[in-house]
């Protein structure tokens, strides 16, 4: 009988900030899935746009982790050292006829930012480069449950104007070559989804599950990310910040007595209990 693929996970965080509360919560709750599973954890750092990223930050993001015992196996992939891999990459979806040549400023996009293939490149003039999708993928979320295929009307950057890949291209790309089978993130990736999975196909790679954690909001119902400020984790606290994260991800785990973050990750992976979320699903979960 086949054995299914160990399971292998990962955290990708972006290096333009801090961890704050929303990213500990992804990285807290894709560690437990992968360690409940017995299976691998990886942290890839998605350091692929200079101009948004913090000098410092992809540091402290690795110090801060492992301030929370959040410690990661093999070594760490760093994204700004795969730009041969990017390219080879587009160059198939080229190939497959999926790749199309945009001119567009912000003031001409449409709605969404897509182009359609609207704008007519003149010779020598900067040009992004674009995915066409097909809107025909739908999911599984293992936590959101059935996603049916939904049509952006959309067409996603590749390669941007500057010259740098983008997300939606580098994360599929990275996910297929590090062998990762669980993805465990925020919903603010949903939509995104979609469009990877048409990637994955295209690539003829197998893609990963997904299981997308509700939002954590502020009081105010911000969406707490780097770009509306959200406070810093101290990783001087680091076991309230994790029974924090495990209370807002329900877990019985968060009020067990532990005096250290091992004792705290050793309980919370041995009741770790995902589904719980399923029924926040399509909610935000609250941080002050
Ligand atoms: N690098 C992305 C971020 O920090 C997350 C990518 C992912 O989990 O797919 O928002």
């Amino acid at each position: 009988m086949a054995h299914p693929p160990d399971y292998r996970g990962r955290f990708a965080p972006s290096p333009t900030g801090p961890l704050h509360m929303g990213s500990l919560l992804a990285a807290l709750a894709s560690y437990l899935d992968a360690r409940c599973a017995g299976g691998a954890w990886l942290l890839r750092m998605e350091d692929i746009d200079p101009p948004r990223e913090m000098p410092g930050a992809a540091d402290r993001i690795l110090r801060s982790l492992e301030a929370h015992g959040l410690c990661w196996d093999e070594s760490v992939l760093f994204q700004s050292t795969r730009r041969d891999a990017y390219e080879e990459a587009l160059r198939v979806l080229e190939e497959a006829g999926r790749v199309f040549a945009c001119c567009c400023s912000r003031a001409t996009l449409g709605p969404g930012g897509s182009c359609l293939g609207r704008c007519k490149p003149r010779a020598g003039q900067p040009i992004s480069l674009r995915i066409r999708l097909r809107g025909d993928t739908g999911f599984d979320d293992q936590i959101l449950g059935l996603q049916p295929p939904v049509n952006t009307h959309s067409d996603l950057v590749l390669r941007r104007k500057d010259g740098l890949y983008a997300y939606a291209l580098a994360v599929v790309v990275d996910d297929a070559w590090q062998g990762i089978n669980h993805v465990v993130r925020g919903s603010d990736l949903l939509l995104q989804t979609f469009a990877q999975l048409e990637i994955f196909r295209e690539l003829a790679a197998t893609a990963p599950q997904y299981a997308h954690l509700p939002l954590v909001r502020d009081t105010q119902g911000t969406k707490l990310s780097k770009q509306t400020g959200a406070r810093a984790i101290d990783d001087a606290f680091a076991v309230d910040n994790l029974r924090s994260a495990l209370r807002l991800l329900q877990q019985d785990s968060a009020d067990m007595p532990a005096s250290s973050t091992g004792e705290l990750l050793d309980l919370a992976v041995n009741n770790w209990r995902p589904r719980v979320l399923s029924a926040l699903a399509e909610k935000s979960l609250v941080y002050p």
